[in-house]
């Protein structure tokens, strides 16, 4: 008899769970090792409480300091799925060769496996997410007809980018899926309440009630309704931001898509169901599953195809710390509307989308020459959906540029114009996004050529990046944008 030990993000009913029982985990130095958001605390020991109760008598649910600890404490050898870490891969080679681990299996996680990632990988000079995202397309047989893509185009994001409707607060969409908490969430919230206080665990973030799916039964149900009701919107929109709509049309899948609850296959054949019974318009359907079986696969074999090191790149030598009220969540200190908006979701939820997280908070911390390795930690513990898989290619490569480019063809910056037509915060702002130099300058005008001027010969060879670094010379301001952007320090705005 050999049960399966299930890391808290291998929950879901693909991962095999044997006949043999399984071993759930609650391991005191992962829950403090970091300064983990609340709400990600408590959805991490729900799920895994929850998966606990579910299973019965065929779970043994330890909970210790460290997880070898608890495989001492069982004292038998468990089969493993490959973890999700390097942290996490080392320990389960290291007990493997012990023996307390009987083998370290693929992981049933992600569409595709690591080896078959490896071969197709293979000697390419680039690693495209486009070319990888036919690739899934075509290997999975998903909207396409023979070789050729429904619809005659593999993208449909030039249809995807559209500003927020004017004139309305939120979208005209029914709201997302909303789980109900039950015991189990009483009682880990009276645990990480007990544990704040007697100093064990140091969580940032506000507490507030549990908004996402950490059940197989709730992330069934949240796919259900992102589905019917709001895919269709998704698309169009999937880009724009509104101060009084956190979700927007978006899934909220990330985070039970993280803890293992769903199969991604099984997410995107849903959403092509959708297209194919007529319900959901192919640009939407087609935006979502690019987001699925495309970008969070290869930003998960990035991970391991790039090395350990990778996040310790910084090819834009960006060396400033965090400031303490980036660092803390301290929304109410900042006045610049979006983002104070977009640090005040992070405090509040643990959650925005990507957009807020590329163009506000991404886009400032590049901006201000936040170090990367830093802001990849600050994402990874900041974050509900956030592992260590995750946030590398996300922050490294793609938000701060800081890999030279392996990732992303240019540096994703941007003055408050972007803001300003895909938003509705600058409306409400004391900046104003066409001014660069004054007390009403926008921060992130003003920041978008000093990031410009600081990076000009590090950028110098990247063609894409000619025409805004020639433009910089036009400026007659520049000298003084640079001067008011240096002044700032790392106050917030
Ligand atoms: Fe953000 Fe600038 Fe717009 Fe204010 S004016 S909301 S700081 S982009």
């Amino acid at each position: 008899m050999t049960r399966r030990w299930l890391f808290a993000d291998q929950l879901g009913p693909h991962f095999d769970v044997g006949r043999d029982g399984v071993l759930l985990v609650e391991s005191r130095r992962a829950l403090t090792r970091r300064p983990f958001h609340r709400q990600k605390l408590h959805l991490v020991l729900s799920a895994l409480r929850h998966r606990a109760a579910e299973l019965g008598d065929s779970a043994v649910l330890l909970r210790t300091d460290t997880y070898t600890g608890a495989l001492h404490e069982l004292g038998e050898p468990v089969r493993v799925h490959e973890p999700t870490s390097y942290a996490a891969d080392r320990l389960v080679r290291r007990l493997h060769a012990t023996g307390m681990v009987e083998s370290v299996d693929p992981t049933p996680g992600y569409s595709l496996a690591r080896s078959e990632f490896a071969a197709w990988a293979g000697n390419r000079r680039q690693l495209r997410m486009e070319d990888f995202y036919r690739f899934q397309r075509q290997r999975l047989d998903l909207l396409v007809e023979g070789e050729r893509p429904v619809g005659g185009r593999w993208s449909f994001d030039e249809d995807n980018r559209e500003p927020p409707p004017k004139g309305v607060e939120r979208l005209d969409v029914p709201p997302p899926y909303r789980p109900r908490e039950d015991d189990i969430d009483a009682e880990v919230r009276d645990d990480l309440d007990r544990w704040t206080r007697e100093g064990l665990v140091s969580p940032v973030g506000a507490d507030g009630p549990r908004v996402f799916a950490v059940t197989r039964r709730e992330a069934l149900a949240a796919l259900e309704r992102f589905v019917t009701h709001r895919l269709g919107v998704f698309g169009p929109h999937e880009d724009a931001m509104l101060r009084g709509d956190w979700t927007m049309a978006h899934s909220l899948l990330s985070v039970p898509l993280n803890l293992g609850l769903l199969d991604p296959v099984e997410v995107v054949d849903r959403a092509a169901q959708a297209y194919r019974d007529g319900d959901a318009p192919l640009a939407s359907v087609e935006g979502f599953v690019r987001q699925v079986i495309g970008w969070r696969e290869y930003v998960w074999h990035l991970y391991w195809h790039f090395g350990p090191t990778y996040r310790r790149r910084n090819s834009l030598q960006a060396r400033t710390p965090l400031p303490p009220w980036f660092d803390r969540l301290d929304a109410d200190e900042v006045d610049a509307a979006c983002l104070q908006d977009a640090l005040a979701g992070v405090r509040d939820r643990g959650w925005v989308h990507h957009i807020p997280r590329l163009m506000v908070l991404g886009n400032w911390a590049a901006q201000r020459g936040y170090d990367p390795d830093d802001l990849t930690e600050w994402f990874q513990t900041r974050f509900v959906d956030g592992y260590d898989w995750v946030m590398p290619a996300n922050v490294v490569g793609m938000s701060q540029h800081a890999d030279g480019g392996a990732m992303a063809t240019k540096p994703y910056v941007s003055g408050g114009a972007y803001i300003n037509r895909m938003s509705d915060y600058c409306g409400g702002c004391r900046y104003d996004p066409k001014k660069r130099v004054g007390d009403d300058a926008c921060p992130f005008t003003a920041g978008y050529w000093a990031f410009l001027d600081r990076n000009a010969e590090r950028l110098e060879g990247n063609h894409r990046m000619a025409r805004p670094l020639q433009q910089r010379h036009r400026l007659a301001d520049l000298e003084q944008v640079v001067a008011q952007e240096r002044h700032r320090g790392d106050s917030p705005p």
